[in-house]
């Protein structure tokens, strides 16, 4: 079978084993932004479930434009307050320079290497607290998932002062 046709048919399969999910608003009022490595399970790591929390991934789990873009409709429009910025070990941005991927991908765009976790999470909770249009989030977390534990480092936070 192609890859595609195997996608087809699980989801026979899934369509008729699922639960519906009517409220398209995040039940627990949580958006994760993460990166799209295919060695994190989202919901499993976090212990979520469907309905629950929105996803938002790209590489390394940056706080780009888009990620604004979507976290602007989730706060606002679908009643998120609460961010998860997950990046996580043996990430393929990290330790790598932009010139690097800019050469081996031939793509003359920012690619936010990630030098330090700690710093890159601190730089992209700045960006998130100091947008005013994202007033409705009041609590941000910065964590680092270790794709080999599977444990999460807990590496920053921000609660928006009352
Ligand atoms: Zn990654």
């Amino acid at each position: 079978m192609t890859q595609i046709s195997l996608l087809l048919s699980a989801n026979e399969a899934y369509a008729s084993a699922r639960e519906n999910v009517a409220d398209p608003r995040p039940g627990r009022h949580l958006a994760i932004v993460t990166c799209m490595d295919a060695r994190i399970d989202v919901f499993a790591t976090l212990g979520l479930h469907l309905g629950e929390a929105h996803v938002i991934r790209n590489a390394g789990g940056r706080i780009t434009d888009d990620v604004l873009r979507s976290l602007a409709l989730s706060s606002h429009v679908l009643g998120v307050d609460t961010v998860v910025v997950m990046q996580h070990t043996k990430c393929g941005l990290a330790g790598v320079t932009d010139a690097y991927l800019r050469e081996i991908t031939g793509a003359d765009l920012g690619f936010l290497p990630i030098d330090d976790h700690a710093a890159a999470l601190r730089e992209d909770l700045e960006l998130l607290t100091t947008k005013d249009y994202l007033s409705p989030l009041k609590v941000i977390a910065g964590f680092v998932y270790d794709v080999e534990s599977g444990l999460l480092d807990d590496v920053v936070r921000w609660e928006r002062p009352t």
